[in-house]
C-alpha cells in the first residue's frame, strides 16, 4: 500500500502532527487529489481546537486545495485524471434537503466541511467529493489558487451579492489575507473603493492594492473618517475585531449595509438608532464550488493574485503560528 506524508490534529490544542498514511482510495462520487498548494487559514484553528460540531481527531486540516486529479471514484463522469482543481471550505452537500432543492448548496443542512468533516489538504493527497471540485484556468498556478479557494471566494462573493454598483463607494475594514483581496475585487469591479485600517503604514499598501482613498482610524474614527468621504453604500467587514467593525456602522450611508466576512469572538455593539435611517448589518458565506470557480476566473482576468508566503508542508506548525500571530503577509500557502 503507496504512504503518503500529512499533517494532523491529532489532539485536541495540541500541535500539528506530521505522519506517514495509506494513500487514500476515492470511493463513489470521489476523486482523490494529487496536492501542489493548500492555504492556511484562521479558520484551521477551529479544527486545531477540536471545536467543530461533528469533527472527529485525528484529522487532516485543510481548505484551500489546489492539485490534480489522479484517481476518479465510481458514478464520477464530469471529471477526469489530469484536470486542475481546487476544494474550499464548501466541502460537499446533500442535494435533498430544502436549501439544497433551492439551489443554496453553501446552506445545505448537512454541508461538509473540507478538512474538517473529512480530511483536507495539508497532504500529499486528499479525496473529496466530486460536488465540490472547482476548475483551476489556465494561467493561475496552484500557489496563487490556494487562497482564492476561501479567502477569494469569500471576498469576491461578498461584494458581487452585495447590492454595491459600479461606482458605489465600497470600504474594505482590515487590510489582511481577506482584505488585500477584498481592495483588488472592489476596485476591479468598478467600485469607489476605500480602505479603512489603523495607522499611517498601511496607507501605501491599500494604495498600491489599488484603493481609491484611506481611511486612519488611528488617526480619525473609521465613521467620521468614512463620512468625510461621503459615506459608504456597503462596508465588508474582514478583520475579527468587533469593536473595529461596530465602530464603522456610522460610516455608512443612510441605507448602507455592513456586510461582515470576519468572525469576532465578542458580540457587535449595533446601536438601533444607526439602523433606523434603512442601514443593515448582514454576513456572508463564502461561497460554493462554482463560486471558486467563478473567484478564480475573475482573478484571471483581472490581474488580481494573492500574496503568499510559501512553506513545506513539513513546516505546516511553523505556518499557522505565523497566520495567528498576524505575522504572514498576507497568506501562507503550504507546498507538499
Ligand atoms: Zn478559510
Ligand atoms: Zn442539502
Amino acid at each position: 500500500m503507496p504512504t503518503m506524508k500529512a499533517v494532523q490534529v491529532t489532539k485536541a490544542n495540541a500541535p500539528f502532527e506530521v505522519v506517514e498514511r495509506d494513500v487514500p482510495a476515492p470511493a463513489d462520487g470521489e476523486v482523490r487529489i494529487k496536492v501542489e498548494a493548500c492555504g492556511v487559514c484562521h479558520s484551521d484553528a477551529f479544527v486545531r481546537a477540536g471545536a467543530l460540531p461533528g469533527l472527529v481527531l485525528p484529522r487532516v486540516p485543510g481548505h484551500e486545495i489546489a492539485g490534480r486529479i489522479d484517481a476518479v471514484g465510481a458514478r464520477v463522469t464530469a471529471w477526469k485524471v489530469g484536470d486542475r482543481v481546487g476544494v474550499g471550505w464548501h466541502g460537499g452537500h446533500c442535494f435533498q434537503c430544502d436549501a439544497c432543492r433551492r439551489g443554496l448548496f453553501i446552506n445545505c443542512e448537512k454541508a461538509r466541511i473540507t478538512g474538517a468533516t473529512h480530511d483536507g489538504g495539508y497532504a500529499e493527497y486528499a479525496v473529496v467529493p466530486a460536488e465540490s471540485l472547482a476548475r483551476i484556468p489556465e494561467g493561475l498556478d496552484a500557489v496563487d489558487a490556494g487562497p482564492l479557494l476561501c479567502a477569494g471566494v469569500t471576498t469576491y462573493n461578498a461584494l458581487r451579492n452585495s447590492g454595491a454598483r459600479p461606482g458605489d463607494t465600497v470600504a474594505v475594514q482590515g487590510i489582511g489575507g481577506l482584505g488585500h483581496l477584498a481592495l483588488q475585487y472592489a476596485v476591479k469591479m468598478g467600485f469607489r473603493t476605500v480602505a479603512v485600517s489603523s495607522g499611517p503604514d498601511k496607507e501605501e499598501l491599500a494604495r498600491q492594492l489599488g484603493a481609491h482613498d484611506y481611511v486612519d482610524t488611528k488617526a480619525t474614527p473609521a465613521a467620521e473618517g468614512l463620512q468625510k468621504l461621503g459615506g459608504a453604500d456597503v462596508l465588508l467587514a474582514t478583520a475579527p475585531h468587533a469593536a473595529a467593525i461596530s465602530a464603522t456602522i456610522n460610516g455608512l450611508k443612510r441605507r448602507g449595509k455592513l456586510l461582515i466576512v470576519a468572525a469576532p469572538h465578542e458580540p457587535l455593539a449595533v446601536s438601533a438608532l444607526s439602523l433606523l435611517s434603512g442601514r443593515s448589518v448582514a454576513g456572508w458565506p463564502s461561497g460554493s464550488a462554482i463560486d471558486s470557480e467563478d473567484t478564480m476566473a475573475f482573478s484571471v482576468l483581472a490581474g488580481i493574485k494573492p500574496r503568499t508566503e510559501v512553506f513545506a508542508l513539513e513546516r505546516a506548525e511553523e505556518a499557522f503560528a505565523r497566520v495567528m500571530e498576524n505575522r504572514v503577509r498576507f497568506r501562507a500557502v503550504l507546498k507538499p
